[in-house]
């Protein structure tokens, strides 16, 4: 069975049709919208769960003195929230998740665009490409990582990111940039193909770093800025990590694909939130939201200036579910956490990068004192030098966490909930969760109509109304995606390791 000829209803579908009325529901709750749009942004915030917003909405308005745009987004233009699961699982990945938001059908978790059968999928983007839209993609992920690669091309493998890169130089699109040199590099890609000749030789202009991104000025181009993901932006601001901002990113990326007569799309990815939330970096995530904040007051800018565009803004999943949680009398200590937030200058990922593979205990309590600006103990330091010497990892009851960051993470758990020397910042695990997540939208004559509770696949649904798409993609049963799956071994088609790793 490859290919699918009839389109069944997509109501009645999802996990255990326990989301059935969704669809028909979000109908009418649309916004007084939408009629058409020439341009439309995406803005993915990838793992970003409502504790993650409140944690950056309290650091924003206690630390920074003013308030997040988000906040000043979500107040005034319709939004609501949205179911994540997959077709398979109530906790989706990120590809599955794509696949929702770019084809506007479920899928099994894993694959890019495509059915588990095979059966390909049309992403949204591809259809406005055949509209003459200019298209791009702006993450700091790998530019090969599964938000971006789901909205332009189908891939059953959301790692097989060599072969992504070649589908990327196929599709075309008009602006690349992120992370993820090493997908592109002659000298370590398996097949020692020059993709940056490659790119080149179509006309992009292909630049590698941040000077290089900043004097570019060509009508097509592709940046890559790391080997895999761009830095963290706690890093990038306080540790001299030369890759340039998500919001640096984005500027150079609006003005090419404005140049478009036909107009645009555009995906925006803030990843690594998530990213930091399967490390439990509370300060990485943090930082991260702020940067994606501060990407997003230039988009909110470009939509007031060109009223042409609509902007969607969401949230694909939660992950790791840090909170904020209440401490010592009449919760009053839970505030100072906020603050403590400010004395984080770097990842956790750079202090392990830092501290290599065979840290002593000195420098680990050095490396937490200047990285994490607190003390820890003797004991602790020595928890984290047998992680990461002898893989002993903490808490050993927790499967499923990405170690040894976790590791790392947990002992910065505080002991002292009325006297917190460090953000009491919690995480249950590392993993995504099954949270109903943000979904806003940004234009001219919006209004505030509540768009309510939707299902993740109303984000195709709405851009396709805004750009005049009718495609609708084929649709698979929760039952007929589970006999195929059945050989197989379901335990593994997903690693949680792989998006730390790559
Ligand atoms: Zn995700
Ligand atoms: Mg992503
Ligand atoms: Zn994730």
């Amino acid at each position: 069975m490859n290919r699918r000829e009839v389109i069944k209803s997509s109501v009645l579908v999802g996990v255990a049709g326990a989301l059935a009325t969704q669809t028909a529901q979000a109908q009418s709750n649309d916004p007084a919208i939408i009629k058409k749009a020439r341009n439309v942004i995406l803005f993915a915030y990838d793992g970003f769960s409502w504790d993650d917003y409140a944690i950056a909405q309290f650091y924003a308005r206690r630390v920074l003195g003013r308030p997040l745009a988000l906040e000043r987004l979500l107040k005034t233009s319709p939004n609501g929230i949205q179911n994540t699961n997959s077709l398979t699982a109530f906790v989706t990945e990120s590809s599955a998740a794509g696949n929702a938001w770019s084809t506007g059908v479920k899928t099994v978790n894993g694959g890019l665009a495509i059915h588990i059968d095979g059966t390909k999928l049309t992403p949204i983007f591809a259809s406005a490409k055949q509209m003459g839209k200019a298209v791009g993609l702006v993450t700091t992920s790998t530019i090969t990582h599964a938000t971006p690669a789901s909205f332009i091309i189908s891939n059953p493998d959301r790692n097989a990111e060599e072969q992504i890169a070649e589908q990327y130089l196929d599709f075309g699109a008009d602006v690349y940039l992120g992370g993820g040199t090493r997908f592109f590099d002659p000298a370590v890609r398996r097949d020692k193909k020059d993709m940056y000749a490659a790119f080149a030789a179509k006309g992009y202009g292909v630049v590698r770093s941040k000077a290089e991104l900043m004097n570019s000025n060509t009508s097509k181009l592709f940046g890559v800025f790391s080997s895999s993901h761009v830095p963290y932006e706690i890093d990038r601001r306080f540790q001299n990590v030369d890759v340039p901002s998500l919001n640096e990113m984005t500027k150079k990326a609006l003005p090419i694909l404005s140049a478009s007569k036909n107009g645009f799309v555009l995906q925006v990815e803030a990843a690594r939130i998530d990213h930091a939330g399967h490390l439990n970096d509370a300060a990485a995530l943090m930082w991260d939201i702020i940067a994606a904040d501060e990407t997003l007051e230039t988009l909110m800018a470009f939509v007031d200036q060109n009223p042409e565009t609509v902007l969607i803004v969401g949230s694909d999943h939660a992950c790791g579910n840090g909170a904020l949680y209440g401490a010592g009398a009449i919760y009053r200590a839970s505030s100072k956490g906020i603050e403590l937030l400010a004395n984080q200058k770097g990842s956790l990922e750079l202090m392990q990068a830092r501290l290599g593979a065979t840290p002593t205990a000195e420098q680990v309590t050095e490396i937490y004192r200047t990285i994490k600006g607190m003390a820890i103990t003797p004991a602790q330091a020595q928890i984290v030098v047998d992680a990461i010497t002898k893989r002993v990892f903490m808490p050993d009851s927790v499967r499923y966490s990405v170690q040894p960051s976790n590791t790392l993470a947990w002992v910065m758990n505080q002991t002292d909930a009325a006297n917190p020397d460090r953000p009491n910042i919690g995480f249950h695990s590392g993993q995504h969760t099954a949270q109903p997540t943000m979904f806003a939208v940004y234009g001219k004559n919006l209004g505030t109509a509540r768009i309510g509770l939707v299902d993740n696949t109303y984000t195709y649904t709405l851009m396709a109304r805004l750009l005049g798409v009718n495609l609708r993609n084929p649709v698979m049963s929760e039952q007929e995606a589970l006999a195929i799956l059945a050989p197989k071994t379901l335990t593994e088609m997903y690693h949680p390791s792989d998006i730390i790793a790559g």
